[in-house]
């Protein structure tokens, strides 16, 4: 068994089974975060700059058209945060929320409120709720720590597919280096994955898939040439202190708890089921990207980490929801609950397809072609 340790910088520790550290020990994911800071982030003069370009372009594509670009929205902090400074910088989007049945009441509240000061119009897309329910159940019984994947994926195809149907070209997302990215890749591995999210499906689920938004391998690479996915917030100086104070005071936000709380799933899956089954707390990576980006302190972090997810009480509510709502007795989500844990690697994927030398040997070249149509 590993030894336990635990970041010099960040919070980051061994329960990612495949973090490293250096010789002052401090690990692979502040040094990833330190290169992306370098790569995408631009401050001051060169960021105004470079915000405007990227409004100019949005505004020439957009010409004549309805809207000139799409965001998705949770209800979150960051997506939020988007439609304001989309709004702000006087882009004209279509905000697009994937309803897929776990939307908590206050979330669909603060949907409806910000958007409707901001002006902005919103497509809701209704998942079909049984079909949606029989993957989250496979991806339970799948035993992976990915059963977020699928919305994850949702989310894509859906902000790809109307980005298409409208003749849109950019799409703007509130991922971000400065609050995102101390994620190990072994705690969610295949959001990009239709294979994965398809083959786990045949595996373990009862129905057929007739209606789930997804995209492939071809529609992927076809997208990141045709399309632009911008993360904005490495455009301007984001912090989530501002952030959630324009929210509550100039948009009428109410803060629901931890993030990404938004939806009872997550909340009861971060809180839950990835400490509880696999070890894995994600608030360990949020507080670390935002100890990187001088938001906290370490000190602050591991306090925050010494208190619960959320409330036991709260919890075990949940818990009785959600195996209730996805058709599990008690007994069938203990089961899964004690199930061997399994990833990603254990079942068919494009990842698999990707790691053949033949593949690998191209990857330089496609590299190279794609960055031409960045
Ligand atoms: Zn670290």
């Amino acid at each position: 068994m590993t030894e336990y340790r635990m970041c010099k910088r960040c919070v980051m520790d061994t329960s990612d089974p495949e973090i490293t550290f250096d010789k002052n020990g401090v690990c692979n994911h502040c040094h990833t975060y330190d290169r992306l800071v370098r790569e995408h982030i631009v401050d001051g003069e060169a960021g105004r700059q470079r915000l405007e370009k990227l409004v100019a372009d949005i505004k020439r594509a957009g010409q004549g058209k309805q809207y000139d670009c799409v965001i998705g929205v949770s209800g979150g902090v960051d997506s939020t945060y988007v439609a304001y400074l989309v709004k702000k910088l006087g882009l004209r989007p279509l905000a697009l929320h994937l309803d897929n049945g776990w939307d908590s009441e206050l979330a669909v509240k603060n949907i409806e409120e910000t958007l409707k000061r901001l002006e902005i119009d919103l497509y809701t897309e209704v998942l079909d709720w049984e079909e949606f329910r029989d993957i989250q159940s496979a991806f339970l019984k799948a035993s992976t720590p990915d059963s977020e994947i699928p919305t994850d994926h949702a989310i894509v195809a859906i902000l790809g597919n109307m980005a298409a149907k409208l003749g849109v070209k950019y799409i703007l997302i509130g991922n971000n280096v400065r609050t995102e990215t101390h994620l190990p890749s072994a705690w969610s591995e295949g959001h990009f994955d239709w294979k994965y999210i398809r083959e786990l499906h045949k595996r373990f689920g009862t129905r057929p898939l007739k209606t789930f938004p997804h995209f492939g391998f071809f529609t992927y690479y076809m997208r990141m040439i045709t399309q632009k996915r911008i993360a904005i917030l490495d455009y301007v100086h984001y912090t989530k202190k501002e952030a959630l104070r324009v929210l509550q005071e100039e948009l009428g936000w109410r803060y629901y708890g931890g993030k990404h709380y938004e939806s009872i799933y997550t909340r009861f899956y971060q809180g839950y089921i990835l400490p509880v089954k696999f070890g894995y707390d994600k608030r360990r990576c949020h507080l670390s990207s935002l100890i990187c980006s001088g938001e906290m302190t370490r000190e602050q972090a591991l306090e925050e980490l010494e208190i619960p997810t959320y409330s036991p009480s709260m919890q075990e509510e949940d818990r009785e929801y959600v195996a209730k709502k996805l058709g599990f007795s008690d007994e069938e989500f203990n089961t899964v609950m004690n199930a061997p844990k399994r990833s990603y690697w254990d079942y068919p994927s494009y990842g698999h397809f990707m790691e053949q030398p033949i593949i690998q040997a191209m990857i330089p070249s496609v590299k190279k072609v794609m960055a031409l149509f960045q």
